[in-house]
């Protein structure tokens, strides 16, 4: 990895640059959480993608150079559960060897992060990762996974990745009403102080699976005033530009925590991600409804050139702002489910 832009990132119809590239590497999971693959409708008769359907790791590392020329400079791999891919450590490797990208994270539900996992993963060049985590106590966390996973291995596998160099880590915590909003203050003790940084998003109306209910989120201010009834912080600048989550500090310099307020606060006007499904679908917003067919072109033989064409053709096109225009959608509009899409 090196960091030395290649390009001057290419502007989408509404002037935002490219620079974040999601790629979901499997749609499958190992949970059933209720706010994106409720067990209902995941069920075992659900058809997942077949092998052949999911691009190879060839195939994405092709697929993310281009991207990367084109002035991407983070990619961040997801799912569905990336760990449930054999080998992932073989496309972390491909991926960090890209000049150009500054940042290579990935996002887990840590059930599968074992000691020797981490250790591969940052051999390959991986040096962030997110945890997703949303209670520390076993019966809330429960409901919210579907599987009956308590919480003791996940926090296990966040000392793992701190261990293993994958640090700091951050963990992702939806937070859902009546469910798991009991649930915040805790784990926002659990974590002070322990250089680990937790981030508190607002539940979303990603797909059409979780029947999302407005009445369902907690904001970003409810997040904040549940945090201040113990605990002084004060807003710290973003690290950068486009950075989803608004950070806190404690005032008692006890570390920091994030909150993201996707819902509440849409951050559309500086959306510079693109994701690509396990299938090779490119989506340029997370409540799309159709993406892009990026796998065919490149089994029929297309050229780099061709994908890069290709690729601008898309994102120069993109208005995307769904965030923003949501109040005013009167009808439900069919949305691809985020194990899909990546998270
Ligand atoms: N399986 C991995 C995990 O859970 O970390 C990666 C994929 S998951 C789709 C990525 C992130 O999306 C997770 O942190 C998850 O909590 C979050 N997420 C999923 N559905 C969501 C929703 N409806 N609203 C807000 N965040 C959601
Ligand atoms: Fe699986 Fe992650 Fe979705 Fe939970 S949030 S069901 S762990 S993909
Ligand atoms: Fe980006 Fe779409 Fe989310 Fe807006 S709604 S921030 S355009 S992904």
């Amino acid at each position: 990895m090196d960091s030395i832009p290649k390009a001057t990132p290419m502007l989408d119809a509404l002037e935002r640059p490219i620079h974040d590239l999601r790629i979901s590497v499997t749609d499958r999971c190992n949970f059933r959480c209720v706010y994106c693959m409720p067990k209902h409708v995941f069920g075992p008769d659900y058809q997942f993608l077949k092998r052949s359907e999911l691009l190879s790791y060839e195939e994405i590392e092709r697929i993310a150079s281009v991207f990367v020329d084109l002035g991407v400079r983070k990619l961040r791999l997801t799912g569905g559960e990336p760990l449930i891919r054999k080998d992932i450590e073989r496309l972390i490797a491909k991926l960090a060897g890209i000049e150009g990208v500054q940042d290579l994270s990935l996002t887990t539900n840590g059930s599968l992060l074992t000691p020797k996992k981490a250790e591969q993963l940052y051999r390959a060049g991986l040096r962030r990762v997110t945890i997703s985590l949303d209670a520390l106590d076993g019966e809330t966390f429960k409901s919210m996974n579907g599987v009956d996973f308590a919480p003791e291995p996940v926090l296990k596998a966040i000392d793992i990745a701190a261990v293993a160099g994958l640090s700091p880590v951050k963990i992702n915590m939806v937070v859902k009403r009546g469910v798991n909003d009991n649930a915040v203050l805790s784990a926002a003790e659990y974590f002070k102080g322990s250089g680990h940084i937790i981030r508190f998003i607002e539940y979303m109306d990603v797909g059409n699976s979780n029947k999302w209910q407005a009445d369902e989120v907690i904001s970003a201010a409810q997040i904040r005033d549940i945090i201040e009834k113990k605990y002084s912080i004060t807003p710290a600048s973003p690290d950068y530009h486009g950075e989803v989550a608004q950070r806190w500090r404690y005032r008692d310099g006890s570390g920091e925590i994030g909150i993201i307020a996707s819902v509440s606060q849409p951050f559309c006007g500086s959306c510079t991600r693109a994701r690509l499904s396990a299938d090779g679908s490119l989506y340029t917003c997370l409540f799309a409804s159709s993406g892009h067919d990026i796998r065919a072109l490149i089994r029929s033989g297309a050229t780099d050139d061709e994908l890069s064409t290709a690729i601008k053709g898309i994102w120069s096109a993109r208005t995307d702002r769904y965030s923003e225009i949501r109040a005013s959608q009167s009808v439900e509009i069919p949305k691809i489910e985020m194990s899909y899409i990546g998270g």
